[in-house]
């Protein structure tokens, strides 16, 4: 199958071609259209704005990912969008123009969970096999996963609060970094001293791999305040701490995620990161080395791959024609968990 991916779920409009079967496939084309020019004023992205870039965008970025897939729309063989979760505005936008796409050409069209998507991405990236044990750490979410087949996941725990992404984009908010945090973050900590602040891992004495960040955001706040006015070495401090106590966390957490996926499926192939937190390289190392220690590899896909992408969309619609999992209702929905794409798990027992 040739497939074309559209992403709109948030701030990102993505359109790319993918071509190819499970664990091999092939990247034709991969255009994302990043809006964060549009939202910086804000210091978030602002859905209406997000939703209206979106419809003026989409037609053009489509047209891009073809073009640079050097295929035209006749041999595309199913078209797949983002269906949620996520902004409606945009979903509504991306997969409206999916379903006109795929009813233009003749093709079936796939609703794709983002989630899902992401989840996936090792297996496009790296041929990852099933089942791998995932740290989905992004945007909104951030939450351990077991991947156990193709539609068939299992929450093994996750935040309580703050989603990953967004303890990232408030702490850097609330030093002056701008949006998108993250990557501002991880550019200051590079400068500072990861000791100077011993920040607290939230939920490290509770058992499973539950995480929190609203306590990590206040410590943060308090010491921003403590500190002020800050001085360019007391942000690349307090980012530096930050980034450092969410690694520890993670490290934690991912140990007890690895022993929670032992107890319904034996042997892990992997240990992967996924998510537009998992470009964060200090999160990387520190989750690589966990995955060392239980023998395992660690893989977190290209940074291309980890933020919002046509790709992973695509490539989602690959695998569930594959698996011969059905299409699914395709109207937009702002909440869709995981575990509820999940194929009927006759015979999975539990
Ligand atoms: P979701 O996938 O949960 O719906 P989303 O699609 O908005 O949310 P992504 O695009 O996967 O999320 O990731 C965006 C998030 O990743 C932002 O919060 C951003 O700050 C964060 N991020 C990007 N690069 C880095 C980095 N180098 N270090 C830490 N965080 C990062
Ligand atoms: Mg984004
Ligand atoms: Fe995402």
């Amino acid at each position: 199958p040739h497939v074309i991916g559209i992403e709109t779920s948030c701030d990102e409009c993505a359109v790319a071609i993918v071509a190819g079967r499970p664990g091999k496939a092939r990247i034709l084309s991969n255009v994302v259209l990043s809006q964060i020019d549009l939202h910086q004023a804000y210091g978030g992205v602002v859905p209406e704005i997000a939703a209206r870039a979106h419809g003026e965008t989409i037609d053009r970025v489509t047209r891009e990912a073809l073009a640079g897939a050097g295929v035209d729309l006749g041999a595309v063989t199913h078209v797949a969008a983002t269906a949620g979760p996520g902004l409606l505005g945009g979903l509504l936008v991306g997969a409206t123009f999916g379903r006109a796409l795929a009813a233009a050409a003749d093709r079936p069209f796939v609703p794709v969970n983002h989630l899902e998507a992401h989840v996936l991405s090792p297996r496009l990236s790296d041929g990852v096999a099933f089942p791998y044990c995932v740290a989905l750490l992004s945007g909104g979410h951030a939450q351990f996963v077991a991947a156990l087949e193709p539609g068939v996941y299992r929450r093994l725990g996750g935040t309580i609060d703050d989603a990953a992404g967004e303890a990232f984009d408030k702490t850097a908010k609330l030093l002056g970094l701008g949006y998108p945090g993250g990557p501002a973050v991880e550019a200051a900590a590079r400068e500072g001293d990861p000791k100077r602040y011993a920040f607290p891992t939230p939920l490290a004495r509770r058992e499973g791999c539950d995480l929190s960040f609203a306590g990590l955001k206040t410590a943060v706040r308090l010491a921003a305040e403590a500190a002020a006015p800050l001085t360019d070495r007391d942000v690349a401090d307090i980012c530096a701490s930050f980034q450092d106590a969410v690694a520890r966390l993670l490290v934690l957490k991912s140990a007890r995620a690895l022993e929670a996926f032992r107890a319904i499926a034996p042997a892990p192939t992997a240990l992967v990161a996924v998510g537009g937190v998992a470009a964060n390289g200090t999160l990387r190392a520190a989750l690589a080395e966990v995955a060392a220690r239980d023998g395992l590899p660690f893989v977190a896909p290209p940074l291309s791959l980890c933020g919002d992408n046509g790709a992973m969309i695509a490539y989602t619609a690959i695998e569930r024609v594959a698996a011969g999992l059905p299409a699914g209702d395709p109207r937009v929905r702002s909440r869709w968990p995981l575990d509820a794409t999940a194929a009927p798990m006759i015979g999975a027992g539990k």
